[in-house]
């Protein structure tokens, strides 16, 4: 691992230094706070281990640094050190003391000990934004889950409020989709579901989103888009499916909404499906628009 040591006094210094590198570790040594911190930033060391006497002031500027603060920093400290004190040190951020006269073994083992916790840390971290990616994301295509979809609709909803801009979505609903799943078995269906979400996907903007609402439906969310140019896209998005190398032909009925001033996100979802179920009734693979109040 690597390992920074700030120490004001060579030759203690460089014994400590010598215990680590000939434990295998990589020591980078200073007398110098500035470059103690330079280091900390440039290098991103595992642990600092830092003489508080000539670089104890350090910690905040390391805790604080964007990159720096994943090192693990141990203090070391005289035998004068207050419980008060190191206590104050620990909510700055410091890890360990070592307290002088400071034994060969002790540094080996509180360095260690310091990059395990320090691992385990950052491996709980990352575990905490994959579990977060997970109940955001949908397993089969890979797209926004239901609930991850929605409120992102909630938020375009509330920006198109403040702003003005228009807003459209479109409810896509794979048509017959049953007898895909009868006729050709649950796994044909699953991947006519996942290339079918990604035709949907071939032409939509880079600021639009796509979602799985559940089973065989689809959410496209389309920020400033009016009602003319949702058509537009849905008419593609339709056109993208209908043509797609789908392990099993399908077409898709959508019902497209455009925003309309005060309207609840759960209003504007229900008038495009209730354009959804009118396009389905008018003998699906086709794209029909809501207009205010469910008049289709
Ligand atoms: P319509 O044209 O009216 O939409 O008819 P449909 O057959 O598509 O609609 P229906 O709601 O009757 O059937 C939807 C089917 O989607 C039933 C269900 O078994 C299937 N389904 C839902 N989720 C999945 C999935 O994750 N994988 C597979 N293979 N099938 C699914
Ligand atoms: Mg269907
Ligand atoms: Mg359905």
């Amino acid at each position: 691992m690597r390992v920074l040591l700030a120490h004001a006094l060579t030759p203690k210094r460089r014994r400590i230094a010598r215990v680590l590198t000939a434990a295998g570790h990589e020591v980078f040594e200073t007398d110098d706070a500035g470059e103690a911190l330079a280091r900390c930033r440039s290098w991103a060391p595992d642990v600092a281990l830092i003489h508080a006497e000539c670089c104890g002031e350090i910690i905040c500027d390391i805790k604080s640094d964007p990159v720096a603060y994943g090192t693990a920093v141990i203090m070391i400290e005289r035998p004068e050190l207050s419980p008060e004190a190191a206590v104050a040190g620990m909510r700055k951020g410091v890890q360990d003391y070592l307290i002088e006269p400071v034994a060969d073994g002790e540094v080996l083992t509180r360095v260690e000990a310091a990059s395990r916790t320090k691992e385990l840390q950052h491996e709980l971290v990352a575990q905490g934004a994959r579990l977060e990616a997970l109940l955001r994301e949908d397993a089969l295509t890979g797209l926004s889950n239901r609930r991850a979809i929605l409120t992102q609709m909630a938020g375009m909803v509330s920006g198109a409020r403040r702003h003005g801009h228009p807003f459209s979505i479109a409810v896509c609903d794979i048509d017959h989709f049953k007898r895909v799943n009868d006729t050709h078995g649950h796994k044909a269906g699953d991947e006519v579901l996942v290339a079918a979400a990604h035709a949907m996907g071939t032409h939509l903007r880079q600021e639009d989103q796509l979602g799985r609402l559940g089973g065989e439906e689809f959410l496209v969310l389309l920020p400033d888009t009016d009602a003319d140019s949702a058509m537009a896209a849905a008419e593609r998005m339709r056109e993208e499916v209908a043509h797609a190398s789908t392990p099993v032909p399908v077409t898709v009925s959508i019902g497209i909404a455009t925003w309309e001033d005060a309207e609840t996100p759960e209003a504007f979802l229900a008038r495009a499906d209730e354009a959804l179920y009118a396009a389905k009734d008018a003998g699906r693979d086709r794209v029909l628009a809501a207009t205010l109040h469910g008049r289709t």
